[in-house]
């Protein structure tokens, strides 16, 4: 049986723990899918690069409202996709190549590992390898709901749909977080009729309520938004449409269409990897668990990413993979991952960013605050975008003036955010950022100035 220095499993985040330090290093990699994971193959990147073509196909809708009128003629599809994958594929295989022919001391497996023993794990390849450290990097995948009929369906998932054929005329998304919040802005962009499935009364739950209860009200004018809703059945009609059977408060319903798109949430790829073999404890949802130091229970095991992780993003991936790789490195001296202040992002229409803690969770820790919003409206490039909608949400700390959370929906919402991720990051009190720096007059970054000023501090 062939003993290694390193096993990384899983190419996501995992992959970029080696560099040149580890060239004396006897390391194997196990990848059961796409070398590259989840964000450049089927997550983060290509939907990006879907969004922002779906902006594009989208501006001469927008346009009539700013005296210009502009005028959609199509969207060539299998244009699209292929310019995206043609992209990002060989990026893929160029990564995989790398590894296993360029890097003479990292051994490729491309199979699905388990472990069969304390540090032993079958590479799916028909070979077992022993190594002295492990990283679990194997992420997640997402959840099919158990809905009687369903596997009588094409169901199309986030690993799929991206590379459909053809477009459909007529989609629904089951599901009400990011990532159904994203497609659906994609897919109505580009003219499919979308009927979004939520299980409760609101879009984006987990945004701070105001956000969410904005765009759920703006979804509902562009999509066909059915909330409250279970679905207890599917079924393939005759005419070949999907079907789903829901129930909600005011009785039944049904929506259809010629795809379904599940998207209700992910699960860590965990229970793939029999961990139970060799030691390592899970939550009760399937997280690996880790110190903060990214240390499982068994020494010299390694998690990260979203096969560990509550946040499930690409930029907290990354941040871990980078604890992981100083500890193996400096087991004596590890550092620990720093979760105070992580951002997110819903790339659908309007863009939202988040930061910190919503005003419900103030509320529910009971966490002293301020709060202070400000409109795009209310601003000189927001009358320029004729933006109606938009605005930036603050809570501080009354007694040290220290921002706790920000949220933002409208245009540029994730870059707009980023001075305030810097100002909680470095502790930087909100009046200093507001009066302390110039902020370019008539620019969007205003909106963040302006509502910085609003927050009643002393
Ligand atoms: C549609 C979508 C859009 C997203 N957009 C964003 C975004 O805009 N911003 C953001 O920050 N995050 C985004 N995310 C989340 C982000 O993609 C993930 O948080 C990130 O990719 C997790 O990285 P990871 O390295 O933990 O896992 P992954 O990238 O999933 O890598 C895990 C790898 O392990 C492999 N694997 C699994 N089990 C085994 C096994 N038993 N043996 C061998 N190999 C195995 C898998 O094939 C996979 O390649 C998005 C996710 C989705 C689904």
């Amino acid at each position: 049986m062939r003993h290694f220095d390193l096993v990384i499993i899983g190419t996501g985040s995992g992959n970029s723990i080696l560099d040149e330090r580890f060239a004396g290093w006897d390391v194997a990699i196990v990848e059961r899918g796409t070398f590259g994971g989840t964000c450049l193959n089927v997550g983060c990147i290509p939907t990006k690069m879907f969004v922002h073509t779906a902006d594009v196909a989208g501006a001469p809708a927008a346009s009539a409202r700013l005296g210009v009128d502009a005028e959609l003629h199509g969207v060539r599809w299998t244009d699209v996709r292929d310019r995206i994958f043609g992209r990002i594929d060989p990026i893929a295989e160029a990564g995989r190549r790398y590894r296993a022919e360029d890097n003479p001391n990292v051994t490729v497996y491309s199979g699905q590992a388990r472990f069969v023993g304390p540090k032993t794990l079958d590479t799916g390849t028909g070979e077992t390898i022993t190594a002295d450290r492990f990283v679990l990097a194997a992420g997640g995948r997402p959840i099919i709901p158990e809905i009687p009929g369903i596997a009588d369906l094409d169901v199309y998932t986030n690993e799929n749909v991206m590379r459909l054929e053809r477009l459909p005329r007529r989609m629904v998304i089951l599901g009400s977080g990011f990532v159904a919040a994203e497609f659906a802005h994609v897919f109505s962009s580009f003219g499919v009729d979308v009927t979004l499935v939520a299980r409760y009364d609101r879009l984006l739950r987990g945004e701070d309520e105001a956000i969410s209860v904005r765009f759920t009200d703006l979804a509902r004018d562009r999509w066909d938004v059915r909330l409250n809703r279970k679905a207890v059945r599917a079924e393939r009609t005759d005419g070949g449409l999907a079907r789903l059977h829901l129930e909600g408060p005011l009785g039944e319903d049904v929506a259809e269409g010629d795809v379904l798109l599940v998207a209700i949430g992910r699960r860590p790829n965990s229970d793939l990897l029999d961990l139970d073999a060799t030691g390592v404890v899970t939550h009760a949802d399937g997280r690996v668990v880790v110190d903060d130091a990214q240390r499982t229970s068994v020494d010299g095991i390694y998690a990260l990413g979203d096969i560990s992780s509550r946040f499930q993003l690409k930029h907290v991936a990354n941040h871990e993979a980078r604890v992981v790789q100083h500890n193996l490195l400096h087991p004596d001296a590890p550092v620990g991952s720093d979760h105070r202040f992580v951002p997110h992002a819903v790339f659908t229409a309007p863009q939202i960013a988040s930061v910190g803690i919503t005003e419900q969770e103030a509320r529910a820790r009971g966490v002293k605050y301020v709060t202070a919003s400000q409109d795009y409206a209310g601003i000189a490039y927001g009358w320029a975008m004729e933006d109606t909608t938009g605005f930036a949400k603050l809570l501080a700390d009354p007694d040290t003036g220290r921002l706790l959370g920000a949220h933002i929906i409208g245009p540029q919402a994730p870059t707009l955010i980023q001075p305030l991720i810097q100002a909680m990051s470095f502790g930087l009190d909100a009046r200093s950022m507001a009066r302390g720096q110039y902020w370019i007059h008539p620019a969007m970054p205003e909106l963040v100035e302006n509502a910085l000023l609003k927050l009643p501090l002393d």
